[in-house]
């Protein structure tokens, strides 16, 4: 998968996903230019979706009829100063955005480990950076632009009746146009990377700066780097940090792959944009010959969470290319992970083989089950419908509002169906 440089001409509808693991199963491929041509195109069509920068890795998104890119409506971004909010195309990436915002003065509290995905496809998904006082992507989401099943534009904020079942909307409830974010001032941090922690020190390190992330490769119970990004005015971890080591060169989390991907390390001060994601935009992130899955679990049980993986560390490990621990803070949204659940985020990067994946995704569920994780919306994972409807305390009005809204089933797909049946 190569990023390297600018993307220059705005990309076709993809037809599969990033990962290419996913071949978009779509009868036709649509980027309209204007809302009219966009609320036409839902109204006409009996079975329909939309795709973001396709870098999901399931097949929620996988419609058999229209397959739709918003790339090519107009991109704007408008900042409310009085309200502290922009509001943007759902189709803009989040670097696009994040570099307009800077010069503005602005940024966003959090940002995901990479800046190419798209505003719309990242929320609908509860996609998330780390911090365990910062809230997953979605969290930032103050007001929704939205085309409905029937054609008509529909606008809801955190006013609206059933707002906070609407942001998590997995695609299924219409294409959003313009979504509108809470924006801060914007802010510096340090990004540092430390070697060889302790597992005993995990929960001291998860919170020990702004964001921070920690990687392992499950083949020693030691945990491999901790990736702190931190206040500038925040004093530098000391030498002998939580019993770490300081990282002398710049890290790419895959063993292997170029540092040069990565946004800098070695505590070189910078914006919020250009440190919070792990990988630069217009450079590949991650390995690219990939599958990911990711499962939120109670932020107290991390320990216990560890402990319980051990029993199938030997079967990670063969086809792993890296595992990352993070913190999201609690929120209201139905469909969240996060929903009213501090949490403790265990996430792996696997080998690009979905028949050497699959059972061990499968083992990994099943060590985890205890701790009643949620799996990450746009990533692979093997749960039973029943048992991750009683994770979600919510799940049943999610379903009575894709009812609602989506009468005719057009905004469905095979897999929705599975989880959401109609
Ligand atoms: C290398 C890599 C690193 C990643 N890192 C992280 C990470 O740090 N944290 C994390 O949480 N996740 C991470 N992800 C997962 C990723 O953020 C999510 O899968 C996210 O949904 C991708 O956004 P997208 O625009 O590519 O969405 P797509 O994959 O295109 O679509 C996802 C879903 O959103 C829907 N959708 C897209 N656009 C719209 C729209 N305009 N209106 C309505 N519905 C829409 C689609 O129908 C689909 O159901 C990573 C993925 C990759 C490949």
């Amino acid at each position: 998968m190569t990023e390297q440089g600018p993307q220059a001409a705005a990309p076709e509808v993809p037809r599969r996903n990033w990962a290419g693991n996913v071949r978009y199963a779509a009868r036709a491929f649509h980027r309209p230019t204007s809302i009219d041509e966009l609320r036409r195109l839902v109204a006409g069509s009996t079975r329909l979706r939309a795709v973001g920068s396709g870098h999901s890795f399931n097949r929620f998104g996988d419609t058999d009829g229209d397959l739709v890119s918003l790339a090519g409506l107009p991109q704007t971004v408008e900042v409310d100063h009085e309200r502290g909010q922009v509001t943007v195309s759902g189709a803009m990436r989040y670097g696009d955005l994040a570099g307009q915002l800077q010069t503005q003065g602005y940024a966003l509290a959090n940002l995901a480990s990479l800046p190419h995905i798209s505003v719309a496809g990242a929320v609908a998904t509860a996609t998330h950076g780390s911090g365990q006082t910062h809230a997953n992507l979605a969290g930032a989401v103050a007001a929704l632009e939205l085309v409905t099943a029937d054609g008509d534009l529909l606008r809801v904020d955190r006013d609206t009746d059933r707002f906070a079942g609407m942001v998590v909307g997995l695609g299924a409830l219409g294409l959003v146009t313009r979504v509108t974010l809470d924006v801060v001032p914007t802010f510096q941090l340090r990004q540092y990377v430390r070697l060889d922690l302790d597992r005993a020190a995990l929960d001291e390190a998860l919170g020990s700066a702004y964001s921070v992330s920690v990687f392992t490769d499950w083949r020693t119970p030691r945990l491999r780097e901790v990736w702190r990004k931190q206040a500038v005015d925040q004093p530098p971890p000391p030498a002998d940090w939580l019993g770490t080591t300081a990282a002398d060169q710049p890290r790419h989390p895959v063993l292997g792959m170029p540092p040069e991907n990565c946004t800098p390390q070695l505590g070189e001060p910078g914006p919020w944009h250009e440190r919070l994601p792990h990988f630069k935009l217009g450079f590949t992130p991650s390995s690219g010959d990939e599958l990911q899955s990711e499962y939120h679990v109670p932020r107290t049980s991390a320990a216990d969470v560890l402990a319980a993986l051990d029993d199938v560390a030997h079967l990670i490990a063969p086809v792993l290319l890296v595992c990352e621990l993070r913190t999201v803070a609690a929120d209201e949204l139905w469909l969240s992970p996060n929903h009213r659940r501090d949490s403790f985020v265990v996430h792996f990067t696997w080998i690009g083989d979905t028949a050497a994946v699959l059972p061990v995704v499968a083992a990994v569920e099943e060590r985890l089950a205890p701790f009643a994780p949620r799996p990450h919306w746009g990533k692979v994972f093997v749960t039973d419908p029943a048992e991750l409807a009683n994770r979600y305390p919510r799940y049943a009005d999610f379903a009575a509002l894709l009812a609602d809204l989506d009468p005719k089933n057009k905004f469905q797909t095979d897999e929705l169906n599975r989880y959401f049946p109609r």
